[in-house]
C-alpha cells in the first residue's frame, strides 16, 4: 500500500507485478454452477450469473480473447492482459475440458495470467494439480476468485450459498499451498448481517492470507428471488450511510497487504431492480474517498490482531 493511499489499489498491485498497465478479459465458458443444478442458486444470483459484461459462451475463448483485447488495446493502449474465466463457477467441468479452455489461452499473445472464478466447494486436489502443471510448463500465473460473500454461516443459509464457511477455509488454505493468486469476493450488506459480520469477514479473509479482494454492494437483478422479495417489500437494503461504515471498518481491519479490486459493485441499469442507492460508481468513489478521509480511515487502521495480540503487553 502506498503511502498516503486510503487503500491499496489493484492497479498498484498489477503493476508491482507486471511492471505496466494490465487490464482483465472476461472470458464467458459454457459452464453453470452446481448451486444452480442441486438447488435454486444464491437467491441474488440472475440466470445469466454475475457476468454482465462477457460476450456469448458459444465464441471461442480465443475469439472473446482477441475480440476483447483488441477493444481494450484500443481504448486504453494496454499491453498485456489477464484472462478471466468469469462467468458461474469455472473449475464446475470435466478436468480434462479446464485443461483443454487453458490451452486455448496459450493461442493468445500478451496473456500475463489467468484468472479462474469458482465456488469453494469445486476447488478438489487433481484439479490444483493440473493447474499447478500448467502454471510451471507455460510460466503463465494463475489467479482464483472464491466467493464467500459473507463469514456469517447463518447468512450463507439464508442466501442459499450451497456451502458453509469451513468449504471456503479448506480451499483457501488448498489455494495458498499452490501459491496461486488467491482473491476473494464479498457482498458487505447482505440481509440478515450487521457490521460485526463485515468485521468478521475482513478478519477471516487476512488470516487466510488472500492476495485480493473484490468488495461488492448488494444490487437486486430482475428475475432473481431477492428482486421477487424486494418487490413485495419483504427485504430492504440498508442505507449508502450505513454500507459505507461497513466498508470503512471492513477496510482497518484488512491487512494492508491485500489489494482492492473494487468497492461498490457495477451492474447495468436495466437487469437492475435496486444498484448503489441510485448514485453513479464515480460518485460513489469520491463520496467514500471523502468520508474515509474525513474519519481519518485507511485499510488495515485495526489490523493488529494477529499473532497473539493479547501477549503484546509481554514485550
Ligand atoms: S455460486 Fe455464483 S453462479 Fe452459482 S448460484 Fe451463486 S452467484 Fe450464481
Amino acid at each position: 500500500m502506498g503511502e498516503n493511499s486510503l487503500y491499496y489499489k489493484y492497479s498498484d498491485f498489477l503493476k508491482k507485478h507486471y511492471y505496466t498497465k494490465v487490464y482483465k478479459l472476461p472470458v464467458n465458458l459454457p459452464v453453470s454452477c452446481p448451486n444452480r443444478i442441486d438447488g435454486s442458486g444464491c437467491t441474488f444470483c440472475s440466470a445469466d450469473g454475475t457476468g454482465f459484461e462477457a460476450m456469448a459462451s458459444s465464441i471461442s475463448v480465443v475469439s472473446q480473447l482477441e475480440h476483447t483485447k483488441e477493444y481494450i488495446h484500443k481504448r486504453y493502449k494496454a499491453e498485456k492482459f489477464i484472462a478471466y474465466f468469469q462467468n458461474y463457477t469455472n473449475t464446475f467441468m470435466p478436468l480434462k475440458q479446464l485443461s483443454d479452455y487453458l490451452e486455448e489461452v496459450r493461442r493468445v499473445d500478451d496473456i500475463v495470467e489467468i484468472d479462474i472464478s469458482t465456488r469453494p466447494d469445486c476447488i478438489r486436489e487433481d484439479y490444483l494439480d493440473m493447474l499447478s502443471a500448467f502454471s510451471e510448463k507455460t510460466g503463465i500465473p494463475i489467479g482464483i476468485e472464491l466467493g464467500l460473500q459473507s463469514a456469517n454461516y447463518h447468512t450463507l443459509a439464508s442466501i442459499q450459498r450451497g456451502h458453509g464457511l469451513a468449504e471456503y477455509v479448506d480451499s483457501c488454505l488448498r489455494i495458498k499451498r499452490r501459491g496461486f493468486f488467491l482473491c476473494t469476493h464479498v457482498i458487505l450488506n447482505l440481509p440478515g448481517d450487521e457490521l460485526t459480520d463485515a468485521v468478521e469477514t475482513s478478519k477471516l479473509i487476512s488470516v487466510l492470507q488472500n492476495d485480493l479482494v473484490k468488495i461488492h454492494s448488494l444490487y437486486i437483478a430482475k428475475g432473481t428471488e431477492m428482486g421477487r422479495l424486494f418487490q413485495r417489500g419483504e427485504l430492504a437494503v440498508c442505507s449508502k450511510e450505513e454500507y459505507f461504515r461497513r466498508l470503512r471498518y471492513f477496510l482497518e481491519y484488512l491487512n494492508p497487504d491485500i489489494a482492492i479490486e473494487r468497492l461498490f459493485s457495477r451492474i447495468p441499469e436495466k437487469d437492475a431492480l435496486f444498484s448503489n442507492w441510485q448514485t453513479s460508481w464515480w460518485k460513489l468513489q469520491d463520496e467514500f474517498t471523502e468520508y474515509m478521509t474525513l474519519n481519518s480511515s485507511f485499510q488495515g487502521k485495526q489490523f493488529n490482531y494477529m499473532n497473539g495480540p493479547a501477549l503484546q503487553r509481554f514485550i
